[in-house]
């Protein structure tokens, strides 16, 4: 396969994508005030969400990524989950902030989430770019949503298709 420009339909323009994401920078800035906070990005596609989110909360906070894999080429979720580099940060005792690029199945998130709660976090929340809830196979629950989408394979924004298409400012329906 060679993943085209020519087949993406712009869905979220980089303004509105920039707009969303500091009402949210707001929201999680005053949920926060005064804690002691990790803020832990799951990579790779959560990059240039991280950023400008982590950039948006103006509170002092410590940040640490993740990577697991999910998905092995293509569009379809192989449905398993594999820890490719584990948190440096400590957060017991802390307040965990997850953020990700997409919640599609649940599964990727749901590993990630037990996985942090073992080691004891003053509490866990979730922060996602964009939340696709008619794919959901596990439930988990998210806190902070940026844009709740329909089931369409979106690309764009730190989100790729075969390791394509990550740097672009905006996300778009990927037609194939
Ligand atoms: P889940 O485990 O919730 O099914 O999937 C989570 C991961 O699958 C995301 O972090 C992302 O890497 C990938 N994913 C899910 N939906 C999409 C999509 O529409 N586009 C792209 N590019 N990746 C997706």
């Amino acid at each position: 396969m060679n993943p085209s420009r020519d087949r993406i339909v712009p869905m979220l323009s980089e303004e509105q994508l920039q707009a969303r994401i500091r009402e949210l920078g707001i929201q999680i800035a005053a949920d926060y005030a005064g804690k002691d906070v990790v803020v832990v990005g799951l990579l790779n596609g959560v990059y240039p969400f991280f950023a400008d989110l982590t950039r948006a909360i103006e509170l002092d906070f410590d940040i640490g990524f993740m990577q697991v894999s999910s998905y092995h080429g293509g569009t379809e979720s192989t449905g398993e989950v594999k820890i490719v580099k584990d948190l440096d940060s400590a957060i017991q005792g802390r307040h965990c902030l997850v953020v990700e690029d997409i919640v599609d199945t649940g599964t990727t998130l749901f590993k990630v989430r037990n996985l942090l709660l073992d080691r004891e976090p003053l509490s866990l929340k979730v922060c996602t770019l964009l939340d696709k809830p008619s794919r959901r196979k596990t439930q988990v629950p998210v806190d902070y949503i940026g844009f709740t989408i329909e089931d369409r394979f979106v690309v764009g924004y730190g989100l790729d298709l075969d390791g394509k298409f990550r740097n672009l400012p905006y996300v778009g329906i990927y037609q194939p």
